[in-house]
């Protein structure tokens, strides 16, 4: 059975953390908080404990995880090689929601990385998740603590209707504070390629380094059967909840307009609807379970409760689900993206 774990962010250094970190030690998994969603981690050094990951979340063996670490030094233990640019990255994004692809050391083992020759390593920002991390003496990789397609757990409620049975802990952090995973940067390339938005923004990355590439996946390209991303998890099905969802895209008043037409033939046939509604809008439709996802003019609130309102509206069991587009300037770029493959890709213009 899944123990649950309490512990506050305030006093992260309790009898709690040494149980759970116990746990990975006797090459267990277990569901800790960072700042971005909730990760399921394992010891990274051994193959045995990461391998449980797969199989808990039912992730394809060719996506690559994650190593989580406490401090600034053990990138270099996991890392062949550390280019300037990633210094800088480092010093002004850690510990934060950035995760720098570079070229591995051997020592990381070839599960973790799906046998590529980069590794992904993040220093996490929130107190409970560095304090773990150190608790466990080990570097700590961890994807989301979801089942592999679903919307990512911002929540310890989510990870426990997910994973309650088949992984050793979860510890009850409190809510994430972004909501939307890390921004991954590879730097092991002349330019630096963003292979996925997230918590930091692309402007945010190019004040400090200069200009980046953008991988074509993260634009829609991926919705391309023959597409190959350079992050191979981009490939998949992603952040899905159960009703179908629809991105209305256009002037906010057009797509409230066309929103509320499409949510009334809905209704009509007797589908359930679902509408993410923003602070500017909530109070102009009509039909439907309206919910209020943020306020436009702080993406940060959209991205803090965009997978929750997706969970809550399979737990209300929508049959359809209404997005309304955001810009895709700084977090609205990430939020974009996942909204785009929750989507699968459809996008209403108006
Ligand atoms: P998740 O752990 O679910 O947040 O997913 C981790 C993301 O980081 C996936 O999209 C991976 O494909 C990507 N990633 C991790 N390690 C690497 C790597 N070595 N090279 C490229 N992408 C990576
Ligand atoms: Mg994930």
């Amino acid at each position: 059975m899944t123990k649950v774990f309490h512990v506050t962010r305030e006093h992260p250094e309790n009898d709690a953390l040494r149980q759970a970190a116990r746990f990975i030690l006797e090459g267990g998994i277990v569901a800790f908080p960072t700042e971005t969603v909730y990760g399921l981690g394992a010891n990274a050094l051994n193959p045995h404990a990461v391998k449980k990951i797969f199989q808990a979340k039912g992730r394809p063996q060719d996506n690559p995880l994650i190593v989580h670490i406490s401090d600034f030094d053990e990138v270099y233990k996991y890392a062949e090689l550390v280019p300037d640019k990633a210094k800088i990255l480092m010093e002004r994004f850690w510990p934060g929601p950035m995760t720098l692809v570079l070229k591995k050391k051997d020592i990381i083992p070839d599960v973790i990385t799906a046998g590529l020759d980069s590794v992904g390593i993040r220093m996490p920002d929130h107190p409970v998740a560095r304090a773990f991390i150190k608790a466990c003496g080990v570097p700590i990789a961890a994807p989301s603590a979801n089942i592999s397609g679903k919307p990512s757990p911002t929540r310890a409620e989510h990870v426990f209707e997910d994973l309650n049975g088949k992984i050793d802990a979860i510890i009850d952090g409190g809510p994430c504070d972004v909501g939307l995973e890390s921004t991954v940067i590879d730097v092991t390339g002349r330019i630096p390629f963003i292979l996925r938005p997230g918590g930091v923004t692309r402007e945010q990355i190019e004040d400090v380094i200069g200009e980046v590439a953008i991988d074509p996946a993260v634009k829609g390209d991926a919705g391309r059967r023959d597409f190959k991303p350079k992050a191979p998890g981009m490939k998949y099905k992603h952040y899905s909840p159960e009703a179908e969802v629809y991105i209305v895209k256009g002037k906010v008043e057009d797509v409230v307009d066309e929103i509320n037409r499409l949510a009334e033939k809905d209704l009509s046939e007797g589908k359930k609807v679902g509408i993410m509604a923003t602070a500017q809008t909530y109070k102009m439709y009509k039909y439907g379970n309206v919910m209020l996802v943020g306020d436009r003019k702080d993406t940060l609130s959209i991205a803090h409760n965009l997978f929750d309102a997706l969970r809550e509206f399979d737990r209300e069991r929508m049959d359809i689900i209404y997005a309304e587009a955001v810009d895709e300037k700084g977090l609205g770029f990430a939020i974009m993206n996942r909204l785009i493959k929750a989507a699968g890709y459809k996008i209403l213009n108006v």
